[in-house]
């Protein structure tokens, strides 16, 4: 495992396993239970550079390369898909705002999400807009002194926490990106609760009235919110879901060979039986295969090459539609005793299933795989 990593690699992918270890894996039965992830989570990962580790220093950050950020991630995911998300979503905000932001949203806004003392949220889905995103139905009107916002995003990670929203918007010919700060009059957050997977996001719907914002609070230029914003939010988020993806399918394969080492039938511990042999082989070598698909990309990343987008979206399409599979075998594989509380396989499958959903559906990606 891992024999193309170098020694410098692997020696950081050990401290991010002991972390996740220690930290995150003894309590995320207890967060997807809660529906909640607790303040000193955001504080740890803040005051460790990790909420954000990809921002170069001067805003916060670890200025971690992509191969790094995705071994980061992949451990992340073996821990909590939660957290996982609160990474993604925290990333896909700062570096659409080191790309496009100007000069002052950077200097304000950056330090302040890779420090968690403020959370970040993405909102570009609707009640009647998911995959064909570019067609956002949330206005933003121009005024002397700024815009008006009127409509709804639905489904918005860490919605009920965040206190700035990098919020998508039509003004006009096509959709610009928009900064809101809770508190804003007219700006509201109602919980989205109850979920199968990933519970632990605090998701939110939003609500637009009148809601008045400075012409400053534009990202980028006007017409380019879907485009080049949303998009470029969107493969980041994209590279740290296939990632987490490789991590939760981990995590499915170690509890699945410790549980069929444990458990007997028939006289034979079960791993002995050549159909759950088969499960267990494929969990492996899918997992393996996804992982290189994920080192491909992070290689491309950070390379900068023009075939880093495409390699991103093969690697999440394989990522989250074998980790769905695995999940279910993880289940099938203890039995009974997998749709208890007693292991965390039924949270790896339910929040595996959601990994299906974000960040493009696999049929999204299947259109969109080149
Ligand atoms: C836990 C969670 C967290 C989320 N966090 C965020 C967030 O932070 N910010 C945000 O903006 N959104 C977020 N979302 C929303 C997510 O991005 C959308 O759910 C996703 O884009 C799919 O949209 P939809 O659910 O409306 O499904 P739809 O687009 O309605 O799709 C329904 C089905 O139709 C299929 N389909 C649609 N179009 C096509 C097509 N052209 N070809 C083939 N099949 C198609 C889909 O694959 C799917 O199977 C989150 C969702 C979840 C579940």
């Amino acid at each position: 495992m891992g024999f193309d990593l170098t020694a410098q690699q692997r020696e950081a992918q050990e401290v991010y396993r002991a972390f996740v270890s220690e930290s995150i894996v003894p309590y995320a039965d207890q967060w997807d239970r809660d529906q909640a992830l607790p303040p000193e989570v955001f504080r740890t990962l803040g005051a460790k550079g990790y909420l954000v580790p990809s921002l170069p220093a001067e805003y916060g950050g670890r200025g971690m390369d992509m191969l790094h950020y995705g071994l980061f991630s992949e451990e992340i995911g073996r821990g909590c898909q939660s957290v996982r998300n609160l990474l993604g979503v925290q990333g896909m905000v700062a570096h659409a705002l080191l790309r496009f932001g100007s000069r002052s949203q950077k200097q304000l806004w950056l330090p302040r999400i890779a420090s968690g003392e403020t959370v970040a949220a993405f909102a570009l889905t609707e009640p009647s807009i998911g995959s064909d995103a570019s067609n956002v139905r949330t206005t933003a009107t121009r005024t002397d002194t700024g815009y008006v916002l009127n409509g709804v995003k639905k489904w918005i990670s860490f919605g009920v926490k965040a206190g700035i929203f990098l919020v998508i918007a039509h003004s006009g010919e096509a959709a610009s990106a928009f900064l809101v700060e809770r508190g804003t009059p007219g700006f509201s957050t109602e919980p989205i609760t109850d979920l199968m997977g990933l519970r632990a996001s605090m998701l939110g719907e939003l609500r637009f009235e009148d809601c008045e914002i400075p012409a400053e609070n534009r990202v980028g230029k006007e017409g380019i919110g879907f485009a080049w914003i949303a998009n470029t939010a969107l493969d980041y988020g994209r590279y740290s879901t296939a990632c987490g993806c490789v991590g939760l399918s981990q995590a499915c394969l170690d509890a699945s060979q410790s549980y069929s080492r444990e458990r007997k039938q028939f006289g034979v511990p079960i791993r002995e039986h050549q159909l759950v042999r088969q499960m267990l082989t494929n969990m492996r070598v899918n997992s393996q295969a996804a992982r290189l698909l994920c080192y491909h990309a992070g290689y491309l990343r950070d390379q900068g090459s023009p075939d880093a987008i495409q390699a991103t979206l093969a690697a999440k399409y394989f990522a989250s539609t074998h980790v769905s599979l695995a999940a279910a075998d993880a289940v099938q594989i203890h039995g009974a005793q997998g749709i208890g509380y007693g292991y965390p396989v039924q949270r790896y499958m339910r929040d595996a299933k959601v990994m299906e959903i974000i960040e493009g559906t696999t049929q999204i990606q299947q259109v969109f795989i080149d």
